[in-house]
């Protein structure tokens, strides 16, 4: 028997976002359902084909969604709040389109489930809620719709679901439900997915895969025991049926034991991300005799080339402890872009090195292969050479100059004096602003207009100076209008910008850049990642002359808008062929230089963006420092350090979730920190309280993610709320974010009504 290889889970929004034109067709009105789903079922068979054609043994069905499959899973269990089900639609669709993004029409008016990342990815999935007494039960058929589908079209698929404990684990449930947990809740959800099982069974399946990347997080009390309970009732319904018990993300050492014993056909590891620990405990407890182990060898997270050496080598140790092992992708391949094929912008010889989706189904194909060689075959095999003969050459674009940039840093240039408290007192004095000074997070709306604009740009059409001259004309305006309401410390509005990262990446050396290479970020938005191709460093200044022109423009402090270099990275493709450490720091080397010549072109306040700056952090609480914080923290005081003591630093980040650290976001050692805040129950404050954060902090007044106007009564009661639990001295008054995405009618207002409630403030405390 040859060498089984497995994918866990294919992109889904199509070569050319399909489905994403097709679903935003839909809710705009230019097409209707019927249309969203032959696309859907077109791009299904589409994908399955491909795989097939690639000589994948187990390809994956349900693994496509309209929106994302978190909200699949929780329809499937009949999760669906009250409310949603009140505006009684005649489709699940539109049911399943409420939920995620709301809806207000003439059935009602609902917000949507809240979002949240996937793991330590860039997706966002919707947490489901479970209602108290909500009845869970089979109440889709789209897990066995699709699996239909693909056998129809003679493709014998590998059904996946996302595992009940990583869905109970994620799911909203309130205090009387989560009580309920080891009765009526764990029973309900076990039955469905048995019940799943046995359906499979009936239509022929082989395999089934649950996924269960919740399994390599900590685990709390009670959580080992939840997992048994429930994949003990479940296992009882497996007739026929294989079940693939799949992790990702991550290792699952500390229970690997209890799950090795549990019975499953098929366990899968990650052996990218937790590779050690999860060969030291398949090394230390052994594998089932009945049991297959998935060596996730094919990284699903990135895009360069795998290394088929390596690849070989794992897979030999592990079959000195079983001879059942599969080849599989490390996680899903929905984390990376489509296909190479599409980006004849890059040269061929740099396009070698990397492999989206597509590519990768030939990779694990070869690696399996491979797997099946005699030591002869192997020294014979062309791919293994060619794959080899990339990892001998040149893979990256290198720069002594920035190696040895880094190597000559010293610990100083990681402190930045005086002290905080110090410099503080000096910022008061210099900048001269009053008490719970206004601002806003740097961009304004970007209209249809200035997005034409850049397009006309792009394709030729305008000059560089005509465009540059619309720029201007667009900072001036933002300038005068921000005079006008008031507010403190101002700022140019990002309107040359397409994006925070890109914008930089495109600035900088050592970055290429992709045609095509999407990737889904939410529902049917997607996110076009630069690559880190080689040695950062900064060709030349990038904000310097347009922060300069908006400072010429106004008296008010302008201040100056950079993106961190943790974001970044984490918003980029990194290397693999050097530590994220180390190109953390050559891009902090290279923001650095931009924060000096800002302030040389007399920028008075900087803020330096870390908005992903959590997105990475390890998922288990004893990776945090050693593995993330102890070199991220260093790298964002790496870029500001040297500035005067009177030029003030921000930093800014879109979420709240900071109370767990809280003492190293105040060990960034900014001056100033924004963050999201309005959405959020403000537990943050307390926090604040607790650590005497030192950090000055503006937590967001109001949403900007909904076009609604705050009132100003509203502002000032978040205000009083604030000053409840923070030193007056040490507030700021700003928005949840930057207002890119809004729309100029209700940002006005709405920065009115923040100016107006912060002087109200200040005149009561007289
Ligand atoms: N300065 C950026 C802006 O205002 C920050 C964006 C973000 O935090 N995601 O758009
Ligand atoms: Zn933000």
């Amino acid at each position: 028997m040859s060498t089984l290889t497995s994918v866990s889970g294919f992109p889904r929004i199509g070569q050319n976002r399909e489905l994403k034109k097709i679903i935003e067709g839909y809710w705009k009105g230019a097409n209707d359902l019927a249309a969203v789903k032959s696309t859907a079922a077109e791009l299904r068979a589409k994908h399955w084909k491909l795989q097939q054609a690639a000589g994948i043994d187990l390809i994956p069905s349900n693994d496509f969604s309209y929106y994302d499959q978190m909200l699949d899973t929780a329809i499937l269990l009949n999760v669906i709040p009250k409310r949603y089900e009140r505006l009684a639609f005649e489709n699940q669709e539109d049911t399943l389109f409420a939920m995620a993004r709301g809806y207000q029409g003439e059935k009602g008016d609902v917000t949507a489930l809240p979002m949240k990342k996937w793991f330590t990815t860039n997706y966002h999935y919707l947490v489901p809620e479970v209602e108290p007494g909500e009845e869970i039960k089979l109440n889709s058929t789209k897990p066995f719709d699709e699996f239909n589908e693909a056998k129809a079209l003679g493709i014998l698929t590998k059904p996946v679901l996302i595992g009940p404990y990583t869905f109970l684990k994620l799911a909203r449930t309130d205090q009387a439900t989560e009580l309920e947990y080891d009765k009526g809740l764990v029973n309900a959800v076990a039955a469905v997915y048995a019940e799943v099982l046995t359906k499979f069974n009936e239509l022929g399946a082989e395999w089934l895969q649950l996924d269960e990347p919740y399994l390599v997080l900590d685990k709390e009390p009670g959580d080992v025991e939840l997992f048994k309970t429930l994949y003990t009732k479940i296992l009882a319904a497996k007739a026929g049926v294989k079940v693939l018990l799949n992790t990702y993300f991550g290792h699952i050492a500390d229970v690997y034991e209890t799950v090795n014993l549990l019975g499953f056909d098929g366990i899968g590891l990650d052996l990218n991300e937790g590779r050690e620990e999860n060969f030291e405990a398949v090394a230390k407890y052994g594998v089932a005799s009945n049991t297959t182990i998935f060596a996730g060898v094919i990284n699903g997270r990135n895009i360069w080339r795998n290394n088929y050496a390596t690849s070989l080598g794992l897979v030999d140790a592990l079959k000195q402890v079983t001879p059942n092992v599969a080849i599989s992708t490390a996680s899903s391949l929905l984390h990376v872009p489509f296909s190479t094929e599409c980006e004849t912008g890059i040269p061929v010889d740099d396009l070698k090195h990397f492999a989206f989706a597509v590519e990768k189904l030939g990779e694990l194909k070869e690696v399996a292969v491979l797997a099946d060689a005699t030591e002869d075959e192997k020294k014979a095999s062309a791919a293994l050479a060619a794959n080899q003969a990339l990892f001998d050459g040149t893979r990256v674009a290198t720069d002594p100059a920035v190696a040895d940039r880094v190597n000559g840093l010293s610990a100083d240039d990681y402190v930045r004096q005086p002290a905080r408290e110090e410099r503080q007192k000096l910022q008061r004095e210099a900048l001269g602003l009053p008490l719970l000074p206004t601002t806003t997070i740097g961009s304004f709306p970007q209209t249809k207009e200035v997005r034409a604009e850049r397009a006309k740009l792009r394709k030729g059409e305008i000059t560089k100076e005509a465009y540059d001259e619309f720029i201007k004309a667009q900072i001036d305006a933002c300038i005068k209008h921000q005079e006008e309401i008031g507010l403190d410390v101002l700022v140019h509005g990002e309107f040359e910008r397409n994006d925070m990262v890109e914008y930089f990446g495109q600035n900088l050396n050592g970055f290429l850049f992709t045609k095509n290479a999407w990737v889904q970020s939410y529902g049917t938005r997607c996110v076009k990642p630069p690559i880190v191709w080689g040695d950062v460093s900064r060709a030349k200044p990038i904000t310097v002359e347009w922060s300069a022109y908006a400072q010429s423009r106004t008296d008010h402090v302008m201040k100056g808008m950079l993106t961190g270099p943790v974001t970044i990275l984490n918003w980029s493709w990194p290397r693999e062929d050097i530590t994220h450490e180390e190109q953390t720091k050559q891009l902090a080397l290279a923001i650095r230089d931009e924060v000096l010549d800002l302030e040389a072109a007399g920028i008075k306040v900087i803020q330096i963006d870390e908005a992903a700056l959590r997105e990475k952090l390890p998922l288990r609480k004893s990776d945090w420092h050693v593995k993330y914080l102890d070199w991220a923290v260093p790298a964002f005081r790496l870029v500001h350090s040297a500035v005067k003591p009177t030029t003030q630093i921000h930093t800014h980040m879109c979420y709240s979730e900071f109370n767990d650290i809280i003492r190293d976001i105040d060990a960034m050692d900014a001056d100033v920190i924004s963050f999201e805040a309005s959405r959020g129950d403000l537990v943050v404050l307390d926090a604040i309280h607790d650590a005497h954060f030192e950090t000055e902090a503006g937590p967001g007044v109001y949403d900007i993610h909904s076009p609604r106007i705050p009132s100003e009564q509203e502002i000032e009661e978040r205000i009083y709320e604030i000053l409840k639990k923070m030193d007056v001295e040490k507030v700021w008054i700003n928005p949840d974010c930057g207002l890119k995405t809004r729309g100029n009618a209700e940002t006005w207002p709405s920065l009115e009504h923040l100016v107006a409630a912060a002087k109200a403030v200040r005149a009561k405390l007289g």
